[in-house]
């Protein structure tokens, strides 16, 4: 049992079977030396064989012994040498790791390094990308601020020419209206002398005495009048002397300003020099227009002033002035009149009615500004009462197309009528030398011959030269004039106008505005401010927005009345300039194409030359067959 107990490393290897053998070997002997025993016992020699068996007994556990002791030893050196070899793995395992950990430090490092000069570079390259795009921005800016420089000057400059040109214009009508009233007061003096003389040779030669005596001291005192009249006269004159000075000096800065600009671009410098060029040739060929105008405006005034004097009845009265009117109507209407009405008969003498002579009136229509559309209409009107044989020959044609036109114009025939309303206002609009200051002027005089009282508002705050304008023609016609500073809100100045002319139980006021068109949208929401504040102080107001259009101008006319309907929504339209215009035409795409009532036309630049528009009277005049 010990044996198996102490089952070490040698006897795995064999040292058990040995001991087995031996054990066997052992039973054996013991066996026959039971045997012995059992012989010996009966023997004399058995305390002998004990003593042997007890010694092998012995020796046996001796062997024993050293066996375990050399099992127990092997067994340590093993296990000292496993312990020495897993120590050995160990240090190798952690010397491994070690290294692993330097090396992936080491390539920790480098990839830091290189995202580092990775990220440095696109840092720099950003950078760089800034700088270049905020040059680019930099010279952008600057292209931009010296093209804005280069506008501003070029409107500057145009601003002044045209305010140049006004002046000279004002200059000008206030002589020849000097000019008129001065011939008009010496006619005055000399009719009534004439008359004075009359009675004196009726009546007794002491009543001649006391009457001459009379005529002495009356005409002392038109002598004082005449002296305040000059005396007024030189005051506007030095008013004129300061004006101009005024506007030499805008002209001075003006050529300060188009220097800088041919600093800049030697090229612009040129085009603007062939531009001033261009409008002082213009400037010269319309002042000598102007004064052949005049001249002929005061023969006309001198040739009416005689005839009137020849009818002094009321009733008789009326009818030159009318016949005035109308000749010049149809002497105004001269070159429209070579295209249309009476300019047809000669297209259509000793033609029959075909394709061909619808197209050349299609064309003539066209040359004198009807307008596409309402051309179209007219023509197909005209075929379509030809197609059903209603005109026999072309003189019938011709009484039909006179029919059509005068239908366009009947339904704007609409004159214009003052209510009570105190104030009556009308909002005057339109662009820039359509002759709306003029209009305005010979407006306001007919409201005030009627008896009403007139007052104005200077609302084109935006030209100095327009405001002037107005306060001294205010003056000169005794008619309250409502101004504000250069640059003021158009709005306030209307406004105020609008409160003054309440307070005084004003009966008309007209209110001017800006017609600038270089800053259309702007000017456009300037005039919508303007509706918006008058409303404001009378719910109705205004009662009237009328715009003035030049006849001259042709379909452009057309384009300015939309521009301004869309915006603000026009009651009425005054067409000026007719006179001397091959384009008068336009009056019937506007009548046409908008059904605006015409209130007036302007058929020169004196006050007699504006009426209120009579559609029939027009179309007789434009169908007049003499001269
Ligand atoms: P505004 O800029 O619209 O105020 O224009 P103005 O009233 O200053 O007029 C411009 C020019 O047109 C001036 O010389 C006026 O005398 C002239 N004018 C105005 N109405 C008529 C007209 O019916 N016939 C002609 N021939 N000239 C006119």
């Amino acid at each position: 049992m010990a044996k198996d107990k102490k089952k070490g490393f040698f006897s795995w290897l064999g040292f058990g079977r040995k001991n087995e053998e031996e054990t066997q070997q052992q039973e054996a002997q013991q066996n026959d030396n039971d045997i012995v025993k059992d012989v010996e016992k009966q023997s004399t020699h058995e305390a002998a064989v004990d003593a042997a068996t007890a010694e092998v007994e012995r020796q046996h556990q001796a062997e024993q012994a050293a066996i375990k002791a050399a099992e127990d030893e092997a067994e340590r050196q093993y296990e000292a040498q496993q312990a020495e070899i897993e120590a050995a793995t160990e240090q190798a395992e952690r010397e491994r790791e070690a290294k692993l950990a330097e090396l992936q430090a080491a390539q920790e490092q480098a990839e830091q390094a290189r995202q580092e000069a990775q990220e440095k570079k696109l840092a720099e390259e950003k950078a760089e990308r800034e700088r270049q795009e905020a040059e680019a921005m930099r010279i952008a800016e600057e292209e931009m601020e010296r093209q804005r420089q280069l506008e501003l000057a070029a409107i500057q400059a145009a601003e002044e020419a045209e305010e140049q040109r006004r002046q000279a214009e004002l200059a000008v009508i206030q002589a020849a209206e000097e000019h008129a009233e001065r011939e008009r007061q010496a006619a005055e003096v000399a009719r009534l002398a004439e008359e004075q003389a009359e009675r004196e040779r009726q009546a007794a030669e002491a009543a001649r005495l006391a009457e001459e005596q009379a005529e002495r001291e009356r005409q002392a005192a038109e002598a004082a009048r005449l002296a305040e009249e000059q005396a007024e006269r030189e005051r506007q004159a030095a008013e004129a002397a300061r004006l101009a000075e005024e506007q030499a000096e805008r002209e001075r800065q003006a050529a300060e300003a188009a220097r800088l600009a041919e600093e800049q671009a030697e090229r612009e410098r040129q085009a603007a020099e062939e531009a001033r060029l261009a409008e002082e040739q213009a400037e010269r060929e319309h002042q000598a227009a102007e004064e052949a105008r005049i001249a002929e405006e005061e023969a006309e005034a001198e040739r009416l002033r005689l005839e009137e004097e020849k009818n002094n009845s009321p009733t008789e009265q009326e009818k030159p002035k009318k016949e005035g009117f109308f000749a010049r109507l149809k002497k105004g209407l001269l070159k429209t009149r070579q295209n249309l009405g009476s300019g047809f008969f000669g297209l259509f003498s000793g033609k029959k009615i075909d394709d061909d002579l619808f197209e050349e009136l299609e064309e003539q229509l066209l040359i004198a500004d009807v307008g596409v559309d309402t051309t179209r209409k007219i023509i197909d009107n005209l075929t379509a009462h030809a197609s059903r044989k209603e005109l026999k020959d072309a003189e019938a044609l011709y009484g039909k197309l006179r029919e059509e036109m005068s239908d366009i114009l009947a339904k704007v025939d609409k004159p214009l009528v003052i209510e009570d309303k105190k104030p009556y206002v009308i909002l005057m609009v339109g662009v820039n030398g359509v002759g709306k200051t003029t209009t305005i002027g010979k407006l306001a005089r007919q409201y005030q011959s009627e008896g009403k009282s007139v007052m104005l508002a200077a609302g084109d705050t935006f030209r100095a030269a327009a405001v002037e304008q107005l306060q001294v023609w205010g003056e000169r016609n005794k008619i309250p004039v409502v101004a504000q500073h250069t640059g003021a809100d158009p709005a306030s100045v209307i406004f105020d106008a609008i409160q003054s002319a309440q307070a005084k139980g004003v009966d008309v006021l007209i209110a001017d505005t800006a017609g600038r068109l270089q800053n259309k949208s702007h000017l456009m929401e300037e005039l919508k401010k303007i509706v918006r504040v008058m409303k404001k102080l009378d719910e109705n107001a205004p009662h009237e927005i009328m715009l003035t259009l030049d006849a001259s101008t042709g379909q452009n006319a057309v384009s300015q009345a939309k521009l301004f309907d869309d915006a603000v929504g026009l009651t009425g339209i005054t067409l000026t300039k007719l006179d001397g215009t091959a384009k008068g035409g336009v009056i019937f795409s506007i009548a046409d194409q908008f059904g605006i009532p015409i209130r007036y036309i302007g058929i020169g630049e004196g006050i007699e030359d504006l009426r209120p528009f009579k559609a029939d009277d027009f179309i007789e005049a434009l169908f007049a067959r003499e001269e």
